[in-house]
Formats: structure tokens, C-alpha cells, sequence
């Protein structure tokens, strides 16, 4: 499958078996641009340059950009000046990128890219699930441990308890912490707990994420005396009041100023600027004003801020282990669910994200060094076009009304007696059938194939695959049903699961309530799996040979001109 490119010339040690493992594991296919994948003389001359490096970077830095789409590189890349066009010019850009599994969601991806297995393994399968057990759905972070708590910083105190307990294998972190005999610090950031510690894992020196207005850990990590002084001196509620512009003129924009079916935060209509106001548009920061600064640039420079504090406090690529730094960016998810991928508002947040990574890259140039670290950006999913934006296109694209189905399947079942409710749970794709159902059903044939029509004639429904179809991870042609295999995790994942037609998004929304975002992700299509893969720094060859005597790559190596 994967092709590993010649340019990685320092392959020795776990962290190729981890990160790049990992980057590479979650592409179904991988193409890799030709001309970082030169062999012979170029490949030589750079395994010179590298016999004078250090054995292994002394910082690994892993940034994901919540629901960045493969293809917005291709895209934007043209109006970008900062850190996403220096991975593209200095990196090696995987353009093909993809999960090759169903469940697209922020969890699964993080969990993936830091472990380097898929849900079927290490068990992320969704950003929540129903618990089967208790009866109720679960986070796939919620610690049920009554010695956890979460931790607040600068005198929050926020509710429940979060780690990484629920994932079944080690993350790359943590894997190298330990070969490292501790001697690797961890430490990660996020607005969401579902990403901070997925990437950190089930031990780290710092996991840190965003809750109601402040910043929060939980008790496995520690907590770090300088996350404390910039939550303090420079809290979320310092953006009060601020506004969102647009930073290009407006001739730069692809998209006209509404997109079409957005729906935007509470207290923001659909037109730039953007004030981070909160709904009452007065006084004090409240719920939607957090809503709007996670929805803005302001989040992603309070996490680059965040980052770059750490790397000053902690010296971090100093010490004898390498360092690991992970950042995930959510607000890109924010903007896309809310206003879709055919927006402004996603085209303006990746410019201003383009900045803030150029600001970290070059504060990681000053203090750890060029070349001393290495960098892997990528995502955790991609995101479909808001449905009735997709319509106008003339495409079939639409709502898959999830509690409509559920209606639907319990209307079928009245004729063979089953208990009332049959169906537990329809979480996403997932189907949960009240305890001992679906056991009785799989008996019932009769049963079985009406619960089945009637899915199948929900429309936006194109196909529905049975547990035991997916359990043992058949082997199949079907591209879709082995996409649902490699998500099936024994006991967490559903009874049934809900293929959806292309552009037909996933619609949890109740009856007679409008819907409360634009559009989402979740299922094994393209424009779900497909996501940038840049890697860049250390033991990462650059696109031309960075030194004077390298010769010319050979007549058979092509190479692309600059995109
Ligand atoms: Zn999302």
C-alpha cells in the first residue's frame, strides 16, 4: 500500500515507526510528490548532510488542524505567506492522504494519527458512544474513576473527569517517553479534551484543553506553573469585544458573502465582520461569547501562544530525550461546521492559521533550531459541503434524518412483538439496539430484513451493514464495507450502521427543531477521509538539495513545479 519515500533517510528509530508510521498507516493510498521522492545521487547527498545531524530531533511537533480538508491545500495555497506554505515549500507533502475508515470523527482521527492503529484497535470509535453497560451515551474521554478530576487553571473548576483511559493502545508519546526512559517531556494542547489527550495519551507531563471559558486538565497530568501564569495574563476573556475582519481583500475570496444553509453561532449572523460580543451584545463574556472566540482566529493564536510559552519554559528540545508538542487546532471544525467548507469564513481562518504557524515555526527555529526538530501537520478529518449549498449544484445531496430512521425501525418491528423501544441509541452512523434485541434478531430473519427495508427506504440511505458482517474483518473488495470493518470495535460500536449516499449528511437533529450547525462529517467518502499530510525538519528531505555540491536529481526523477 504505502510507499515509504527515499527522502526519509533516518529510519532507525521509533520515531519513523511512530509518527511517519502513523501518517502513513492512515492513508488508504498514499501518492507521494515525486520530487521529494528522488533516488540515488540526492538521496546520497542528503544522507551526507544527515551523518552530521544529531541521531534523533530533540523535538517532535505534531499539529492538527481540526476537519482540514486534503484539498484545501491545493486551494488556498496560493494565499498563504506562513507556516502552511513553508511545510508545503520545505516539507514533504503527502497529497493523497486518507482514513481508510468509516468514522471520521475528531476522536477517532486524533487517536489514529497518535497511535498509528485504527478504531477496530485502539478503540476511539466515535466522540461518544452508548454505553451498553449503563445505558447512557459516553464521551470517548469520560474516566468513570472516582479518584479522577478534572483540573481547572486560573481558578476554574470544571465539571467531570477526562483521560485517555477508553484508548487500548499507547500513543506515540507516551511510547517514546518511555524508550526514552522518561527523559521525553509531553505536552499538548486543544480546545477540545478529546484531541489534547488522544494526542498525549494515557500519561503526560501537560494535557491541556478548554472548558467553559478557561483552560483545564485532568488529575493523570500534571499541571505546569506557566500554563497557569497565561491563563491568568492573557485569558479568553481579554478577546472580549474584539472582531473578526476579513484579512484579504475582498476580491481574494472565493465564495460570495452568505454561504448558503450556514448556520451560524448564536449571536452571529453571516456577514464579516464577525464581533465577539457573546448573544446579549453587551456587558459580559457569557456561553455564546466562548462560542465565538473558539469560532475565531483568536483561539488559534491563544493555542500558538500556549505552544510557544512551553517551548520557553520547558526548554523544550534541550533536555537529553526528544520533546514531543502537540497542537490541535479546533477552530477550523468550528468555522466548517457552522458556515461549511464553501465559506469565507473557512478561506479567512486558514490565512490567519497560515500566520500563526509561521510565528511558531520561527520561534522554533530561534530557540530549539532549524533543523533540530521535526514537524507533522495534518488532520483529523475533512468535512461534505453544506447540503442545500451541494444542491444547488444540481448534485442529490440532502439530510439523513437519523431520528426519522429511528422511528422507521421501531415502526417495523411492531408486528414481531419485539419490547418497546427497540432501538437504544442512533448515534452517527451507529445504530444500538435495546439489550437482547439485536441477539433475538439475528435469529429472526423475518425480523432482520424488515428492520433492514425499512432503513434502506429512508431517504439519503445507501446501504446498512450488520455487526457480524464487520466483525472479523472480512475480506472484501468493497471499499465501504472494509472502511466500516476497520472502525468496528467490539462491545463500543453499534448493532447496525448507516451507510449514507454521497452529500447526504447525517442529521441528528429531533423533529421539528432546526438544525443547530451547516453541515458534518463522519463517513467513509472522500471529502470525510482525505486530509494534508506535511511533514518537515529534521531527517525530512526539502524539495532541492540543500547544499552546493549535490549534484542534479537523475534524468528519471520528475519533479513538479511549484504549486
Ligand atoms: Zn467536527
Amino acid at each position: 500500500m504505502a510507499m515509504v519515500p527515499s527522502g526519509f533517510l533516518w529510519k532507525r528509530t521509533l520515531l519513523q515507526r511512530g509518527m511517519i508510521a502513523a501518517a502513513i498507516f492512515l492513508a488508504g493510498s498514499i501518492s507521494f510528490v515525486p520530487r521529494i521522492a528522488a533516488q540515488g545521487p540526492l538521496a546520497l547527498a542528503a544522507a551526507r548532510n544527515a551523518s552530521n545531524a544529531p541521531a534523533r530531533p530533540k523535538l517532535v511537533v505534531l499539529l492538527v488542524v481540526d476537519q482540514m480538508r486534503g484539498d484545501y491545500v491545493d486551494k488556498f495555497l496560493g494565499q498563504w505567506t506562513g507556516g502552511l506554505k513553508r511545510l508545503v515549500e520545505e516539507g514533504a507533502w503527502f497529497r493523497d492522504a486518507a482514513y481508510p475508515y468509516a468514522a471520521t470523527e475528531t476522536c477517532v482521527g486524533h487517536a489514529t494519527i497518535s497511535t498509528g492503529a485504527f478504531p477496530a484497535t485502539h478503540g476511539m470509535v466515535a466522540n461518544a458512544w452508548w454505553d451498553r453497560k449503563d445505558q447512557k451515551m459516553v464521551t470517548c474521554t469520560a474516566d468513570p474513576d472516582p479518584n479522577v478530576k478534572n483540573i481547572g487553571y486560573a481558578g476554574a473548576t470544571p465539571q467531570g473527569a477526562d483521560t485517555a483511559w477508553r484508548m487500548a493502545v499507547p500513543s506515540f508519546a507516551e511510547e517514546l517517553k518511555f524508550q526514552t526512559s522518561g527523559a521525553t517531556r509531553i505536552v499538548t494542547f486543544s480546545l477540545k479534551a478529546r484531541a489534547a489527550i488522544t494526542m498525549a495519551g494515557h500519561k503526560a507531563d501537560a494535557a491541556t484543553w478548554f472548558d467553559g471559558g478557561a483552560w483545564v486538565t485532568s488529575s493523570p497530568y500534571g499541571t505546569l506553573p506557566f500554563i497557569e501564569e497565561q491563563a491568568k495574563s492573557h485569558p479568553a476573556k481579554a478577546d472580549f469585544g474584539k472582531t473578526w475582519s476579513l484579512s484579504l481583500p475582498e476580491s481574494a475570496y472565493w465564495y460570495g458573502e452568505k454561504a448558503l444553509g450556514a448556520v451560524p453561532p448564536g449571536g452571529w449572523d453571516l456577514t464579516f465582520p464577525h464581533a465577539l460580543r457573546g448573544k446579549s451584545g453587551v456587558g459580559e463574556p457569557d456561553p455564546d461569547f466562548y462560542n465565538h472566540w473558539a469560532s475565531s482566529p483568536y483561539a488559534d493564536t491563544a493555542l500558538t501562544e500556549l505552544a510557544e510559552k512551553t517551548v520557553d519554559a520547558l526548554n523544550l528540545g534541550k533536555a537529553a530525550g526528544t520533546d514531543f508538542l502537540a497542537v490541535s487546532y479546533s477552530t477550523v471544525d468550528y468555522v466548517g461546521h457552522a458556515f461549511g467548507p464553501r465559506s469565507r469564513e473557512i478561506q479567512d481562518i486558514l490565512v490567519r492559521l497560515d500566520k500563526d504557524l509561521g510565528t511558531l515555526f520561527t520561534h522554533l527555529d530561534a530557540k530549539v533550531g532549524r533543523g533540530n526538530y521535526v514537524v507533522a501537520l495534518t488532520a483529523d478529518h475533512g468535512v461534505v459541503p453544506v447540503p442545500e449549498d451541494m444542491q444547488r449544484t444540481g448534485a442529490d445531496a440532502g439530510l439523513l434524518h437519523l431520528p426519522e430512521l429511528q422511528k422507521r425501525i421501531e415502526k417495523a418491528l411492531e408486528a414481531f412483538k419485539y419490547p418497546k423501544p427497540a432501538v437504544a441509541s442512533v448515534s452517527g452512523s451507529d445504530i444500538y439496539f435495546a439489550p437482547s434485541v439485536y441477539d433475538k434478531l439475528q435469529h429472526d430473519p423475518a425480523a432482520m430484513q424488515a428492520v433492514l427495508d425499512a432503513a434502506l427506504e429512508q431517504p439519503g440511505v445507501a446501504a446498512v451493514y450488520r455487526a457480524e458482517e464487520l466483525r472479523d474483518r472480512p475480506a472484501t473488495q468493497s471499499l465501504m464495507h472494509r472502511a466500516f470493518a476497520y472502525s468496528y470495535f467490539p462491545g463500543r460500536s453499534g448493532d447496525l450502521f448507516i451507510l449514507p449516499k454521497p452529500y447526504w449528511l447525517l442529521d441528528g437533529t429531533p423533529l421539528g427543531t432546526p438544525r443547530a450547525y451547516g453541515t458534518g462529517h463522519g463517513v467513509p467518502y472522500n471529502y470525510d477521509q482525505h486530509v494534508p499530510v506535511l511533514l518537515m525538519g529534521f531527517g525530512i528531505q526539502p524539495p532541492s538539495p540543500p547544499c552546493a555540491e549535490s549534484p542534479s536529481p537523475p534524468a528519471t526523477a520528475t519533479s513538479l513545479p511549484t504549486p
